[in-house]
């Protein structure tokens, strides 16, 4: 028995995969496995996505590319983000392709290139709309495009964009985006026609095959997350994590004696209360004060009073079998009860995303 763990199950990550391999057709699939892959282990995961049809990765940054790059050399990999000077020269050791979207950078990248004795691998960004990373001056982007093919120190290995609103499924926006992205890649292609083209995300993969293009890169929905927020079985996703912990203590509490920091929960009768030895130092966040369902014998019961940093009390009731010793579920399902990481972050008020990135590093990962 564990404090508290996180499951994975790998097999789910291959079967999404397949999955969404199978809506992408001819197009690639690209795994995306940044923040250890949304907080599921990235290396495991890269192995069951690749399992599943994957055949190429990306991350965000430089120690990302490094660990990833290190363990599957023989994958063509991805650095998404914006890299310091220092980051460029980790990242190229890394063997990874770099996203450029800036003339100075473009430079950088080739004298970079040559130092390391062979060409980098560039993917030019055209900020069709996100407005964030990448030129949003098609003019410009055409002109860092022949720049790259031009170089001898550069390989023009990509042209990309990325959706601000995919996975709003009523936004005119997208369709903006795409309309944009659509010009400015046939253009490319025209005089570049080995170059990948690559624009969606998981919702996009999921809403509109005009958005796929020779390559998507699909984070989300590898690990049986819903892009729209929903149920997942919606979209034929498994969830692949399960965090887990176990009832330390069961104590009876007479109505109005309080649990936890503040009082800010008093029972109302005569009751039980499980302590559960997981708190917001695990990434079970505060803000599910009073607020959340935990599984024990496949039954929901409400999770009651403050959030600690290494634990939380739930109300088992007047009643109770529930013993020291048995398992809780705080994500993910037991028995016939399920517990989404959708449903944790409807009650933050946030995505499923942040809901598996938060589980901290003092949460060990283990195989389902
Ligand atoms: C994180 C990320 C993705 C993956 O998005 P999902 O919604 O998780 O599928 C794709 N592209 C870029 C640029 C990203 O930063």
């Amino acid at each position: 028995m564990e404090r508290a763990s996180a499951r994975i199950d790998y097999d789910a990550v291959r079967a999404n995969c397949a999955r969404l391999k199978v809506e992408l057709g001819e197009a690639e699939l690209c795994a995306v496995v940044k923040a250890d892959g949304y907080g599921h282990g990235a290396d495991a995961c890269v192995a069951a996505a690749l399992d599943g049809g994957a055949t190429r990765l990306a991350v965000a940054t430089a120690s990302e590319a490094e660990q990833v790059g290190r363990r599957f050399q023989h994958v063509p990999l991805l650095t998404m983000g914006a890299l310091t000077e220092e980051e460029v020269d980790a990242a190229i050791s890394a063997g990874s392709e770099l996203a450029l979207w800036r003339e100075d950078f473009r430079r950088l990248l080739a004298d970079r290139s040559r130092a390391h004795g062979r060409p980098g691998r560039v993917h030019v960004k055209y900020d069709s709309g996100m407005g964030r990373l990448g030129n949003s001056d098609p003019d410009e982007v055409m002109a860092l495009v022949r720049a790259c093919a031009e170089d001898p120190d550069l390989e023009l290995a990509g042209i990309w964009t990325h959706f601000a609103t995919a996975d709003e499924l009523d936004s005119d926006y997208f369709e903006e985006q795409l309309g944009r992205f659509e010009r400015l890649a046939a253009a490319v292609k025209e005089q570049h026609p080995g170059v990948l083209v690559h624009a969606a995300n998981s919702a996009a993969v999921l809403r509109d095959r005009r958005a796929h293009f020779g390559m998507a890169r699909c984070g989300v929905a590898i690990y049986g997350l819903d892009p729209f927020q929903r149920d997942p079985a919606e979209q034929d996703l498994r969830p692949a994590l399960t965090l887990s912990s176990h009832v330390a203590d069961v104590k009876r509490f007479p109505a109005g004696a309080s649990a936890g920091y503040g009082r800010k929960w008093k029972a109302p009768v005569d009751t039980w209360v499980g302590v559960i030895p997981v708190g917001y130092g695990d990434g079970v966040r505060r803000a599910l004060t009073n607020n959340a369902d935990v599984l024990v014998h496949g039954r929901r019961h409400p999770l009651v009073g403050t959030v600690s940093m290494d634990n939380i009390t739930i109300d088992l009731g007047p009643e109770t079998e529930v013993e020291p010793g048995d398992e809780a579920v705080l994500i993910g399902r037991q028995g016939d009860e399920q517990i989404l990481a959708e449903e944790v972050a409807h009650r933050l008020d946030t995505i499923n995303y942040e809901v598996t990135c938060a589980i901290s590093p003092r949460v060990p990962r283990r195989p389902a």
